[in-house]
C-alpha cells in the first residue's frame, strides 16, 4: 500500500481517471472521471478509491500510511483551482461528499452536501456572496445532514425543528423562510446535537471533512446497504469509493436551480427528455417530495440557454456511452454544471423499446441489443406486474417461485378457491403445501402462496407451468387453519382479507395492490427474432394440456419437451376412473377402468397434436407414485366410497398399503409401467391413435416422442420399450397407417448418467430431468430442501438454489458425462432437459455450452430461453 496512488483528481476537460476505473473509482466516480476527460463542465473534484475503504474496513478505521498526504495534496489543488480556501473565513471553499460503490446503490449510502461552513465562514461568504438567505439555507442543510450522516442523530428531529419553525410562521415552504428564521432554525440545531452527544457541532472544516469521509465508509455497512447487495448479489467486498466535489449551488436564488432527469422514457422507452427540475433548490429538495417539482420541459421556458446546453450535453452523453444515461445537474446562477451520469434503470418494456431503436439509430448492433436484456426481465412483460408507483406494506418474504402479480382474498382450502372463482371471485390460495388435489383450486387463485417447498415444490412447478403468480417457502407465516386465519409477527390475516403477491421477489403484501397488464408489443417481436436467428438451442415447452401448448405457441415454443401424462388424470371426470384402476384387485378389473380412461388421453394428446401444429411433442409415461391419486384422510375415504361405489374401509386399506416412507424413491417412474405395464399399453394406444387419427382425418403430421420415466437400469427401459413397440405396432395396424415415433428416456438417475452408453444403443433420445437429477444426485429431497436452503444460501455455502440454478460443478458435470457417454454410442443423439433449469438463463447457458439440442421449460418462460440461449452463442463467441 505504500506506494499507491489513494486519489484521482479531476476538472472539466481534464481527469486522472476514467470510466474503466469502476472496480477502484466506483461507478459514481469513474463516470465523474469520463465526463471531465471529454469536457463536460462537472464541478471539481476528486475520488478516494475503494482500496482505502477496503482498507478502512480490515484495519479497524485506520487509512493507509500515505494516505493523509495525498489527501491535504488534494485539497490544495482544488483551492488552487478554485481560487478560494479550505475554512477560510472570507473567501470559504465549500465541499461535497459523495459515497459510490463500482455497482449503482441508489440512495443506499450517505451524502454531505455543503461541508465547511461554520459560525465564521458563514459570515464571511454571506458578505462575499452577497446572499445570506442562501448561505444560511446552505448551512441550516449541512448542520441536519451531518447530524444525520455523520454523527448518527434522528433525521426526524432536526424535520421536527423546522416544521415547528414553519408552522409558527405559517408558511410551507422552505424557501420562504427568511435569513432571521434560519438563523434561529440553526441554533436550535446545535443545540439539539450538544443536548443529544454532549459535544458541539464540528466548526473545524478539516475535521468536518474527516468526520464525513469516515461516515461514507461506514455507510458501506449500514444495515439497508447490506441488505442491498444481498438482494441485488452484490459481494460484500467491494467497499465505495468517496467522492470529494467543490460545491456548486442550485439555491442561489432565481437564476439557480437543480434537477435529475433521464435521455430517454424509463418507464415506456419513448425517445423524449424525460425529468424534474427545482428553481432555487438543492438536490434533496427534488427527491424529497415537499414541493412538486417541474417537467424539465419547462426549463426551456425559465432558462433557454442553459436548457439548450444540457440537452445538448445529455445528448453526447447518450452516444458517448450508447445507452440511456440517468443523470443529475445543478445551475449555479445560470452555469450548468453536471453532477452524475450513468445508466439508466428502466421497466422491461422500455429496455426492449431502447434496444430496438437504438439499434435502428445504428447506436448499438443488434448483438449488443441482446446482450443489453437480462432475461429474467422478460417476466415483467408477460404477467400483470405491481404498480410501480403503488405505496407497499410488506409483511413477510417467500421464495420468488412464479412471476408476476396476484391480488385476491385469503382461502385457505382449494374447495374454497374453487367455490369463490366460480363466482369469479379473486383470491389467493394459502397453503402449508400443495398437492396434486390442490390444483383446481390452485387453477382459480390469482396465486399462490405457501409456507413450506422450495422453487421446484408442487406448488412453484404447476404456478409456473400455469403461468400463476407463486411465492412458495414463506416459512415466516404461521396458518391456523381451524380458525381459519394466518399469522406473521403480529399481524393477523384472516380468511377474506385482501392480500398481494409479488412473485418476482416473493413478497407477501397487505391488502389490495393495483397492477398494471403487460403486453408483448411489436418492438418485443422485433427483438425476440434477432434471439432466434442467433441461438442454437432449440426451445420447446412443458406443457400438460392443450390451453398451455396454446400459450406455449404464442411464445414460440418450437415443441413440447414434456408433456406430464399424470396431470390429465386429475381432471374431475377422470379421477374416479384413475382411482378405480389403482383400487382394481387384478389385472382384469384395472384393464376396464384403464380402457375408460383412453378416450380422454386419446383426445388430450389431439388437442396437443393439434396446438402444435407438426412441430415434436414428448408424451412422458406415468411417472408419480400412485397414493398421490388417493385419499389422504378417511373423510376423503368415505366421499370417494360414495361417488365411486367402493367399500370406504377398502379405499383406506389401499392408501395405508400405497403408503410410502419416500415416496419419491419409491414405486414410480418405469417401475410403475414394469409393475402394471397395461398403464404403458392404454398410454401409448392413446398417443398412436391420436397422431394416426389426426394423419388420416386432419391431415395433421405428427412424429411423437415418447418418454420413459425414471430409468435407471437398461433393462428397464427395454422393458419399457418393448411394449411401446408392441402397442404400437398393433395400433398403426388397426388404423392401416404408419406413422414415426419415437421411443426415448429421461435421464434423471445418476445410474443412468453413469450408463449412458448402454442406454443410448436403445434410446432414440435422451432428456435431462434436472429436477430429479439434482435431487438423486445432491441427496436431497426437493421436497424438503427449502428448510434449510435458505440458510445454506446466507451462510455461502451454496450460491444458488441448486433446484432454481443448475449447480454446474456438480450436477453439471453428470449432465457431461451423460451427453458424452450418450453420443459416444450414438454420434447424433438428440439430447435436450425439461427439468425446472431448462427456464433459467444460467442454466439454459450451460446447456448450449455442454452442447445439448433444446431446452424445455414451462410456456411462460419460453421467450427468456429464447433470449438466454442467443446470449449463450454471443457470449461463447466473445469468450
Ligand atoms: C425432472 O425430474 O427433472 C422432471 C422433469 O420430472 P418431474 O419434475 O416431473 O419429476
Ligand atoms: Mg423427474
Amino acid at each position: 500500500m505504500k506506494n499507491k496512488k489513494f486519489i484521482y483528481q479531476f476538472k472539466e476537460g481534464k481527469s486522472e481517471g476514467n470510466i474503466q476505473m469502476k472496480d477502484l473509482l466506483g461507478g459514481k466516480g469513474a463516470n465523474l472521471a469520463e465526463m471531465a476527460n471529454i469536457g463536460v463542465p462537472v464541478p471539481p473534484g476528486f475520488i478516494i478509491t475503494t482500496e482505502v475503504c477496503n482498507y478502512f474496513y480490515q484495519h479497524k478505521g485506520k487509512l493507509p500510511e500515505k494516505f493523509e498526504g495525498q489527501f491535504k495534496q488534494a485539497i490544495e489543488k482544488l483551492e488552487r483551482i478554485t481560487a478560494k480556501k479550505f475554512g477560510d473565513i472570507n473567501n470559504p471553499l465549500l465541499l461535497s461528499v459523495r459515497s459510490g460503490a463500482k455497482v449503482s446503490m441508489p440512495g443506499m449510502m450517505d451524502t454531505v452536501l455543503n461541508l465547511g461552513l461554520n459560525d465564521k465562514t458563514v459570515i464571511g461568504l454571506a458578505k462575499k456572496t452577497n446572499n445570506p438567505r442562501f448561505v444560511h439555507d446552505a448551512y441550516r442543510r449541512f448542520i441536519q445532514m451531518f447530524g444525520d450522516v455523520v454523527l448518527g442523530l434522528e433525521k426526524k428531529d432536526f424535520e421536527n425543528i423546522l416544521g415547528k419553525t414553519k408552522e409558527k410562521l405559517g408558511i410551507k415552504l422552505d424557501v420562504d423562510l427568511k435569513v432571521e428564521d434560519l438563523k434561529n432554525i440553526i441554533s436550535k440545531y446545535k443545540e439539539l446535537i450538544r443536548k443529544k452527544i454532549g459535544r458541539s457541532f464540528p466548526q473545524d472544516a478539516f475535521k468536518q471533512l474527516e468526520m464525513s469521509r469516515d461516515a461514507v465508509f461506514e455507510s458501506w455497512n449500514i444495515p439497508r446497504a447490506i441488505t442491498y447487495r444481498k438482494l441485488n448479489n452484490i459481494p460484500d467486498d467491494l467497499g465505495t469509493a468517496v467522492n470529494v466535489q467543490v460545491m456548486v449551488f442550485g439555491n442561489m436564488g432565481k437564476n439557480s436551480a437543480t434537477g435529475v432527469g433521464f435521455t430517454r422514457n424509463p418507464a415506456n422507452g419513448k425517445k423524449e427528455f424525460y425529468g424534474e427540475f427545482l428553481i432555487n433548490a438543492q438536490g434533496e429538495d427534488v427527491v424529497a417530495g415537499i414541493r412538486t417539482p417541474l417537467p424539465i420541459t419547462d426549463l426551456r421556458k425559465e432558462m433557454p440557454k442553459v436548457y439548450k446546453q444540457l440537452r445538448k450535453i445529455t445528448g453526447r452523453l447518450e452516444k458517448h456511452y450508447r445507452d440511456v444515461q440517468d443523470f443529475e445537474f445543478t445551475i449555479e446562477e445560470r452555469k450548468l454544471y453536471m453532477l452524475q451520469t450513468r445508466t439508466g434503470k428502466r421497466t422491461a418494456q422500455a429496455a426492449i423499446r431502447i434496444a430496438v431503436d437504438m439499434v435502428e439509430e445504428k447506436l448499438i448492433t443488434k448483438k449488443e441489443a441482446l446482450m443489453r436484456i437480462e432475461p429474467q426481465q422478460i417476466n415483467q412483460l408477460l404477467h400483470p406486474v405491481i404498480n410501480p408507483k403503488a405505496k407497499l406494506e410488506i409483511i413477510a418474504t417467500g421464495l420468488p417461485a412464479s412471476p408476476g402479480a396476484a391480488v385476491g382474498r385469503v382461502v385457505f382450502t382449494a374447495e374454497k378457491a374453487v367455490l369463490l372463482g366460480e363466482k369469479k371471485k379473486k383470491v389467493v390460495l394459502v397453503r402449508n403445501e400443495t398437492c396434486p388435489d390442490d390444483i383446481e383450486g390452485m387453477h382459480m387463485a390469482q396465486g399462490v402462496l405457501t409456507v413450506h417447498g422450495g422453487m421446484t415444490s408442487h406448488a412453484a412447478v404447476v404456478a409456473r407451468g400455469m403461468g400463476k403468480c407463486c411465492v412458495a417457502g414463506c416459512e415466516e407465516i404461521k396458518i391456523d387453519e381451524k380458525k381459519k386465519r394466518f399469522s406473521v409477527n403480529d399481524v393477523v390475516i384472516k380468511e377474506g382479507d385482501w392480500v398481494t403477491l409479488n412473485g418476482s421477489n416473493g413478497n407477501v403484501i397487505l391488502g389490495k395492490v393495483p397492477t398494471i397488464e403487460p403486453s408483448l408489443t411489436g418492438d418485443f417481436n422485433i427483438f425476440i427474432k434477432w434471439a432466434d436467428k442467433i441461438r442454437k438451442l432449440g426451445v420447446r415447452a412443458n406443457a400438460d394440456i392443450p390451453q398451455d401448448a396454446k400459450i406455449a405457441r404464442q411464445f414460440g415454443a418450437e415443441g413440447i419437451g414434456l408433456c406430464r401424462t399424470e396431470h390429465m388424470f386429475f381432471e374431475k371426470e377422470r379421477l374416479p376412473f384413475v382411482q378405480q384402476m389403482i383400487l382394481a384387485d387384478d389385472e382384469v378389473s384395472r384393464r376396464k377402468a384403464l380402457v375408460k380412461l383412453l378416450p380422454f388421453q386419446k383426445e388430450d394428446f389431439k388437442g396437443l397434436f393439434r396446438e402444435m401444429k407438426g412441430c415434436s411433442v414428448t408424451i412422458r409415461t406415468l411417472d408419480p407414485p400412485l397414493h398421490e391419486f388417493l385419499p389422504k384422510t378417511k373423510k376423503e375415504a368415505k366421499a370417494l366410497s360414495k361417488k365411486i361405489n367402493i367399500p370406504e374401509n377398502k379405499i383406506w386399506a389401499k392408501s395405508q398399503e400405497l403408503h410410502e416412507f419416500n415416496p419419491m424413491l419409491g414405486h414410480r417412474g418405469c417401475r410403475l409401467g414394469i409393475t402394471y405395464p397395461e398403464i404403458t399399453e392404454m398410454q401409448v394406444k392413446a398417443v398412436i391413435s391420436a397422431a394416426c387419427e389426426l394423419l388420416k382425418k386432419e391431415k395433421i403430421k405428427v412424429v411423437p416422442e415418447i418418454m420413459i420415466p425414471l430409468v435407471g437400469h437398461i433393462n428397464e427401459f427395454k422393458n419399457q420399450k418393448k411394449v411401446v413397440e408392441r402397442i404400437a405396432d398393433e395400433t398403426m395396424k388397426k388404423y392401416r397407417v404408419k406413422i414415426k415415433y419415437l421411443i426415448g428416456t429421461m435421464i434423471e438417475i445418476p445410474r443412468a448418467v453413469v450408463t449412458a452408453d448402454e442406454i443410448a444403443a436403445e434410446a432414440d433420445f435422451f432428456s435431462f430431468g434436472t429436477n430429479d437429477l439434482t435431487q438423486m444426485g445432491m441427496g436431497f429431497s426437493r421436497d424438503d430442501a427449502g428448510k434449510f436452503i435458505r440458510t445454506y444460501l446466507e451462510r455461502k455455502i451454496f450460491k444458488a438454489d441448486p433446484f432454481q440454478t443448475l449447480d454446474k460443478e456438480g450436477i453439471g458435470q453428470l449432465i457431461v458425462l451423460g451427453i458424452q457417454k450418450g453420443r459416444k454410442t450414438k454420434k447424433d443423439l438428440k439430447i435436450g432437459i425439461c427439468g425446472e433449469h431448462g427456464g433459467d438463463p444460467e442454466s439454459i447457458k450451460f446447456c448450449h455450452q455442454v452442447g445439448m439440442n433444446y431446452v424445455s421449460c414451462s410456456p411462460y418462460r419460453v421467450p427468456i430461453a429464447r433470449l438466454a440461449a442467443a446470449q449463450a452463442v454471443i457470449e461463447t463467441e466473445f469468450t
